[in-house]
């Protein structure tokens, strides 16, 4: 059974190499969704009983490792010559990576940040799905039910 939550996030990115505009420093509002795979809870009496996992567990994992981190934070490659500019600006809440952060590697990236906290859990993950923009989405990870 595949259950998803989905949260929102603003974050500030760029695209070093790009050809056009992405080049320039900007911000999306990111919505990403996590899918989680597992058997249903049967164990009578208990607060997950019926569920693969509580959304408010799931919730609050994400709001842990995505929101906490990058929301109204900013992603940068780390050969990127505006990260020391960045950095000396106490305010901003920096994540330096050692990819472009498109949409594309941030899911990947994301993916495996998720991946270590559920496993503590001992939940399993099956995909993540970034939106950049309404109609612009990258998706690592497999997707469909069982
Ligand atoms: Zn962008």
């Amino acid at each position: 059974m595949l259950i998803t939550k989905e949260i929102e996030i603003d974050m500030g990115h760029r695209v070093t190499n790009h050809k056009s505009k992405c080049a320039s420093l900007h911000g999306h509002r990111y919505k990403i969704e996590v899918g989680v795979d597992d058997q249903i809870i049967t164990t009578e009496g208990s607060s997950d009983e019926g569920m693969v996992m509580d959304f408010g567990d799931l919730k609050e994992v994400m709001m842990e490792v995505l929101d906490k981190r990058f929301d109204h934070g900013m992603v940068l490659w780390k050969k990127d010559e505006l990260v020391p500019a960045i950095v000396a600006d106490i305010k901003t809440k920096l994540t330096t990576v050692d990819f472009i952060p498109t949409a594309e590697n941030l899911a990947k990236f994301w993916f495996g940040l998720l991946k270590v906290r559920l496993e503590e859990r001992h939940i399993k993950i099956k995909h993540i799905k970034v939106w950049e923009t309404p109609t612009s989405t990258a998706t690592y990870g497999e997707v469909g039910n069982n």
